[in-house]
């Protein structure tokens, strides 16, 4: 059981000038930060643990596995490949069950829309009624009729039972995928149920097969996708419009200190879309002014902020995105932010010295989130979101007066252009309304393939966006396009490469493309909650060349993967017949017949297979001669 390796970048904690520049400020200020509490937990890091064979569901453990010691299995008899498979499921579960969360919100919310009871209307009514149509809801009436309809069919099908076949996946999956999914006995009941049976299969004494908790998790995956992810994402699209390209701005630079401002973060866009509308009101701006400041700013970060960012203009409200998770405590650390608003996840529970020393009021705005310190709670509500985004201005305007002329402001000079707004519908509009181009430059060798980019960020392997920001590059100059979602989409926005002017750094066939269509080479497609909408664009491209997803010079990468949503994509990925890299090795490792089931045997499964390594370049290799072998398998 190797250690695993970190690569170092001359004492650099971030690819991004405008990170490093806060985290040395942050580190001289004395706070504590994700990065200087990596070295106290390394030195204590157990590698039982990072191989999967630590187990300590049960009062007979915890348990390790060690064949120094004769410990070979654990004293209820589990042997290692299923120890470290079942660790994997019930880490699923968890990413799979905050999607659905996410899911559950957004049909409530559709539906409290339709009902008149939210600040939001439906904007996207071709979509309202192309998508109820696609899923059997009856179309007939007003938009708001039918958005109902399609509400309560959308939570039902979270529920669908084991021996129907579910809407979602007939809808939107692929038919020879449908057929395997059958014949594997993966076809999937609705996500709640698959929560529950993968949740209770992880119990002590239960499932003690590795094949079939490998099963299972690949089962949790396809239900993720198609009954929540996929559901939720058109839900945001009709209420919200359907994210199209526009030129935005992001990184650190785009605050401002004279103004208040309120950020949201989290993964879901309600409270900011009501900010965002609610500080349009001419009044509020006054108010504002009248405290001393130049108006209200409403700004997004991580995933809510991309989910707003994909489908709003930069305008005097809305300013953008700052980054990704790694990037909240440098943020805060500007002393620019009022407001910080937290829904559901990846808020790191340890915000509250920050509130305190660079003058931040933090609100949790959902019932998921706590933290130590915070008090004020705004849990999200769609019936009350209006007010709740009203209360979030009036905690700006008093915090704002609290903070200016008292903190000092320090913020990185670093804003950078990104073209956002990417989807299925948005590539298809570029390339004319067919998706005869796209093949044509496929075959003609100018795009070798297509790698969906979908991720967190992680500082175990190597600085922050290291090795997302050095794949990307390196997959670019191999004259294969990216699509990219998530937190590491937002490390290559903030890296420049999701700009027009990164075509120079790609192949020539390549930047050719790019010049033509007037699109970078990396496209932004939102969030790692937009793995759904990444499938149907890979599931639209198979269906016209009437090949399955596995044909296709088409693979996945999560190279600085963090948590347990990424996960889960990456096991739907798996599922999908897909190649897909993971950056840092999952805690698989001490699970020899789990690791050549995951990286060798699957592909004659599903087609998928899981790779890793953690370099760019070799990751890059892996990837180009799959897509290369894939290539020679079409014939182009
Ligand atoms: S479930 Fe089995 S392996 Fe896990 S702690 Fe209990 S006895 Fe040990
Ligand atoms: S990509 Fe991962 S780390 Fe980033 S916001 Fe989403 S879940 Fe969190």
């Amino acid at each position: 059981m190797a250690k695993r390796e970190r690569v170092q970048l001359g004492g650099r904690v971030s690819v991004h000038d405008s990170v490093q520049e806060m985290y040395e400020h942050i580190h001289r200020d004395g706070l504590t930060n994700v990065w200087d509490r990596f070295d106290p937990q390394e030195k204590i890091r157990c590698n039982f643990c990072l191989a999967g064979v630590s187990c300590q569901l049960c009062t007979n453990g915890p348990c390790r596995i060690s064949d120094k010691t004769d410990a070979i299995l654990g004293v209820c008899g589990i042997d290692r490949n299923a120890m470290a498979m079942r660790d994997m499921l019930l880490r699923n579960v968890m990413g799979t069950a905050t999607y659905t969360h996410h899911a559950y919100e957004a049909f409530r919310t559709l539906k409290a829309t339709a009902q008149g009871k939210t600040p939001f209307t439906i904007t996207d009514k071709d979509k309202l009624y192309s998508f109820a149509g696609q899923v059997k809801v009856d179309t007939n009436g007003s938009p708001e009729q039918v958005a109902i309809r399609l509400a309560d069919f959308l939570n039902s099908e979270l529920y669908r039972d084991y021996d129907e076949p579910s809407t979602m996946v007939e809808a939107f999956a692929p038919e020879p995928r449908k057929k395997l999914w059958r014949e594997l006995a993966i076809y999937p009941a609705g996500v709640m149920h698959e929560i529950k049976d993968a949740t209770a299969s992880c119990l002590t004494n239960v499932d003690g097969d590795f094949v079939s908790l490998a099963k299972k998790g690949l089962r949790l995956g396809i239900a993720c996708i198609y009954g929540a992810q996929i559901g939720l994402e058109m839900v945001q699209d009709i209420l919200f419009g359907t994210p199209m390209p526009h030129e935005v701005e992001v990184d650190l630079g785009i605050m401002d200190p004279e103004y208040v401002n309120i950020v949201f973060n989290g993964h879901e866009p309600w409270i900011g879309v009501a900010t965002i509308l609610a500080a349009r009101d001419p009044q509020v701006q006054a108010q504002a002014r009248e405290a001393g400041a130049r108006g209200v700013r409403v700004t997004g970060s991580i995933e809510s902020g991309q989910e707003v960012l994909q489908r709003f203009a930069i305008d005097e409200v809305f300013r953008g995105l700052t980054g990704n998770w790694l990037t909240i405590e440098p943020l805060l650390a500007t002393g620019t932010v009022d407001v910080f608003a937290m829904d559901e996840n990846c808020s790191p529970p340890w915000l509250a010295p920050y509130a305190e020393k660079y003058g931040v009021t933090l609100v949790c705005v959902s019932d998921l989130v706590r933290m130590p310190g915070v008090e004020k709670h705004l849990d999200y509500k769609p019936t009350e979101v209006a007010g709740q985004a009203r209360e979030l201005i009036r905690l700006g305007i008093e915090n704002f007066k609290k903070r200016h002329g008292r903190i000092k402001p320090r913020v990185p000079r670093k804003v950078q252009k990104a073209i956002a707004g990417f989807s299925t519908e948005a590539v298809l509009k570029a390339l004319g309304g067919r998706l005869d181009p796209l093949v044509d430059v496929l075959k003609a060798g100018k795009i070798k393939g297509v790698v969906a980019l979908v991720n967190c960020t992680t500082i175990s392997t190597g600085p922050h966006d290291y090795m997302t920001v050095g794949l990307a590059r390196e997959m670019i100059r191999r004259n294969i396009l990216i699509v990219s979602g998530g937190c590491g989409n937002h490390a290559l926005e903030v890296a420049g490469l999701a700009s027009l002017e990164a075509a120079e750094q790609a192949g020539e066939g390549l930047r050719e493309i790019c010049r033509s269509l007037n699109i970078p080479p990396v496209l932004s497609f939102g969030t790692c909650t937009d793995t759904g909408r990444i499938s149907m664009l890979v599931t639209a491209v198979a269906n016209h060349l009437g090949v399955d997803t596995s044909a296709l010079p088409v693979a996945v990468t999560a190279p600085q993967y963090l948590e347990q949503k990424a996960t889960i994509d990456g096991l739907f990925a798996l599922a999908f017949g897909l190649y897909t890299h993971l950056s840092p090795t999952p805690p698989v490792t001490g699970g020899p017949e789990l690791v050549k089931l995951l990286t060798e045997d699957l592909e004659g499964i599903t087609g998928g297979k899981v790779a890793l390594g953690d370099d760019p370049v070799q990751a890059a290799n892996g990837i180009e001669e799959h897509i290369n072998k894939k290539r020679a398998a079409l014939g182009i």
